[in-house]
């Protein structure tokens, strides 16, 4: 295989608010920098929007959305092109992309190239398919009356990104909502706003009508919190902490009770059973510990080992772990790049003779042993989350009795990190509300409209 290679130029680069097809500098003409966490250097300023802005935003969505305008009259099947379009534009400019995310967030180019843009990419053309399967039912009522429904669009939604996949949860939250004929207003982390703001570009030249797609970088506070408590927004998506999720959900149901879908994190469990391919088993626990230097909401952060082969599975891990190759993310040897906040290293780090709780969003992963079943799932459900839980072993009736038995919205089975646009994705107990992606995702974006019809004929 001839492998990518990093351009060497990152030109052209977008620091401005993308509304309405058009890039505006922010309304009071503040700009952050954005910084590329495995250098230190400051790639470039970015536009920060604020309430004005948010504003401005939503009214471009608003109109966008209106049933006379074209983005709502055009044939359902040419919304499923322009998504097509979208997704081509971006495979043109993968490379570029990779490098943009990968200089924004520190994560190694070929997982960019291969992970983050291959499940965007994906992602783009598996809603573009439902533009024109997105229907209602008809309800078998008494002779006298006709009832079915219709599935509408909720209007302008909201997506409030994070830094650990910038360009990926965009795509999981603009995907499908376009699909069912929103419009949608992204704020992208303040960390790592530069792949959203190409797509921008992207988006434009696709021909996608103004206003359809609109993109704020700012901070959490002031354009997250002012998306969030809109009158104008029908629906924000967010994923990120289980704070702000919190305070979301408060500030959504105190404004119009909007819609509301949160992805959180996790502590998520691996079962490792005795009779599995151990190598397998840690080659997958690893991967999910330490993949985008175990800033994942699916980080593996808690492995369960039988007792019989626990010592043996630790030796394995711990040879692995020194097999990973820490540098420069560009470099395409490099498996292990730096955090995105170097800030938050510090905790990680720290050495106290005090008890200290941590809440590690990082490369660390737990190993613990267990002796039996019931004693493992009991550890496994033992945490206010739920997101993804994985089991290994090879007798598939007990992978399947495990999996119906632990509290999580995905199990892997021999796998891990295995996620597919087709399949539905969020989280149990406080790792969120809703599902992402599959074709579960479009009914948080859609309205479900019943029509009753009373009959006149007496036949
Ligand atoms: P965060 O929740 O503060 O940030 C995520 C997004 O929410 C960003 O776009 C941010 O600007 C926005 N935001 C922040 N405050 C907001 C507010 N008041 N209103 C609206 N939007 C707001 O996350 P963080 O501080 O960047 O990271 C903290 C922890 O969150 C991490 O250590 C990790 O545990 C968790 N996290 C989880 C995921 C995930 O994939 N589920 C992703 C990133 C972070």
């Amino acid at each position: 295989h001839t492998l990518p290679l990093p351009p060497l130029s990152l030109d052209p680069i977008f620091p401005q608010l993308f509304i309405n097809n058009e890039w505006h500098i922010s309304s009071k003409g503040r700009t952050f920098p954005t910084v590329n966490p495995a250098t230190g250097v400051k790639i470039c300023d970015i536009q920060e929007a604020d309430k004005a802005d948010v504003d401005k935003a939503v009214e471009a969505a608003k109109a966008a959305g209106e049933r006379s305008a074209p983005w709502r009259k055009m044939d359902v099947s040419s919304r499923g092109r322009l998504l097509h379009k979208l997704a081509d534009l971006i495979e043109r400019d993968r490379v570029f992309l990779a490098t943009l995310e990968t200089m924004d967030t520190g994560k190694p180019f070929l997982q960019s190239f291969f992970i983050d843009l291959d499940g965007s990419i994906k992602t783009l053309r598996y809603y573009a398919g439902w533009t024109d399967k997105i229907h209602g039912k008809t309800m078998p009522v008494d002779d006298s009356f006709m009832s079915f429904t219709k599935h509408e669009p909720v209007g302008v939604c909201g997506a409030i990104i994070p830094w650990n996949f910038p360009l990926l949860m965009f795509m999981w939250k603009m995907a499908p909502a376009l699909s069912c004929g929103n419009t949608v207003i992204i704020k992208p982390a303040e960390q790592t706003p530069l792949t959203a703001l190409h797509v921008g570009a992207l988006i434009k030249e696709a021909g996608f009508p103004p206003g359809v797609v609109n993109i704020l970088p700012g901070f959490g506070p002031l354009a997250g919190a002012a998306l969030a408590s809109h009158m104008d927004v029908d629906k924000v998506a967010f994923t990120g902490s289980t704070a702000v999720g919190q305070l979301i959900k408060e500030t959504a149901a105190r404004s119009n009770l909007k819609r509301v879908t949160l992805e959180l994190g996790g502590k998520n469990p691996c079962i490792v059973f005795a009779d599995s391919d151990l190598r397998l088993a840690v080659e997958e626990t690893q991967k999910g510990a330490f993949y985008n230097q175990g800033q994942c909401c699916t980080a593996a952060s808690r492995v369960f080992v039988e007792e019989s082969v626990y010592e043996e599975f630790v030796r394995l891990s711990v040879a692995s772990a020194k097999s990973l190759v820490t540098g420069d993310p560009l470099d395409p040897r490099t498996s292990h790049g730096p955090q995105v906040m170097t800030s938050r290293l510090p905790s990680l780090d720290e050495r106290t003779a005090e008890p200290l709780l941590l809440q590690i969003f990082g490369p660390v992963q737990c190993i613990f042993s267990f002796k039996c079943l019931p004693e493992v799932i009991d550890r496994a459900n033992s945490t206010k989350y739920g997101l993804v839980a994985a089991v290994f072993t090879k007798d598939m009736d007990r992978a399947l009795s495990v999996s119906s038995a632990l509290e999580a919205g995905t199990v892997w089975v021999n796998c891990y990190n295995a996620l597919h646009a087709q399949t539905p994705f969020g989280g149990y107990k406080m790792s969120g509300n809703g599902r992402e992606l599959g074709e579960y995702a479009l009914a948080e974006y859609t309205e479900v409209k019943a029509i009753t019809i009373k009959l006149s004929n007496n036949l």
